[in-house]
C-alpha cells in the first residue's frame, strides 16, 4: 500500500503515519549509484588533448576521466577544459591531458553503495556535470581509486523522468 497503510492480522489496515513527502524522499534514497551508473569513458594521462577531443566526440560524452597506467583515477577533463586549451595557440597534439585536467585529490567522486540522491546532491553543490564512480583499492601499499562507472546530469535527469512516470 505504498507505505501509507500497513496491515496487521485481525486489525486490518491502519495508517502508518508517514507523509507522502517522506515516502518520496525514502524512495529516492533507496536507489543506489550502482543501479543507475553508466560505463566510464577514460583516457590515459599521457593521451594528447587532441586525442581527448576525438574521444569526446566518438564516445558522445561531455566529461572524460583520466587514469594512471595502473588504471586508477588521476583526473577529470570537462568540455570547457578542452575548449579553453583548443582556442589558444597551444599545439594540442603535443600537450598531454595531465597538464589541463582537474586532478586528485580535488576530485568529487561517488561510490556504488552511495544513494543516487547523494550523488545528485554532489553534482549540484560542486557545480559539475559528472562524477566518477570509484572503488578504493590498495595498490603497492597506497590507496588508489579504480574507476568503475560514471554518474552524469543526464543520468539523474533520466531517473527523474522515470520516477515521475511511475
Ligand atoms: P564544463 O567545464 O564543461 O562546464 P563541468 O562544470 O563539469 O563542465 O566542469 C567545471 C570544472 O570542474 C572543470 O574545470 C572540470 O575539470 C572540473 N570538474 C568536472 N567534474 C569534476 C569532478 N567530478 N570533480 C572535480 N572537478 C571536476
Amino acid at each position: 500500500m505504498a507505505g501509507i497503510l500497513e496491515a496487521r492480522p485481525r486489525v486490518g489496515y491502519f495508517y502508518a503515519g508517514k507523509h507522502t513527502k517522506n515516502l518520496i524522499a525514502e524512495k529516492i534514497r533507496e536507489i543506489k549509484v550502482n543501479d543507475i551508473k553508466s560505463v566510464p569513458v577514460v583516457v590515459k594521462e599521457d593521451a594528447s588533448v587532441y586525442d581527448a577531443i576525438v574521444t569526446l566526440f566518438v564516445e558522445d560524452v561531455g566529461t572524460l576521466f583520466v587514469v594512471h597506467e595502473d588504471g586508477s583515477l588521476a583526473g577529470v577533463i570537462s568540455r570547457k577544459d578542452l575548449l579553453k586549451i583548443a582556442i589558444g595557440n597551444a599545439d594540442i597534439r603535443q600537450i598531454p591531458v595531465s597538464v589541463i585536467m582537474t586532478r586528485m585529490p580535488n576530485l568529487i567522486t561517488c561510490t556504488p553503495e552511495e544513494s543516487a540522491y547523494d550523488a545528485a546532491r554532489k553534482i549540484v553543490v560542486h557545480q559539475v556535470d559528472a562524477l566518477p564512480v570509484v572503488k578504493a583499492e590498495e595498490i603497492n601499499g597506497k590507496i588508489k581509486y579504480k574507476v568503475i562507472g560514471r554518474i552524469t546530469k543526464t543520468i539523474i535527469t533520466k531517473l527523474f523522468v522515470e520516477l515521475g512516470s511511475n
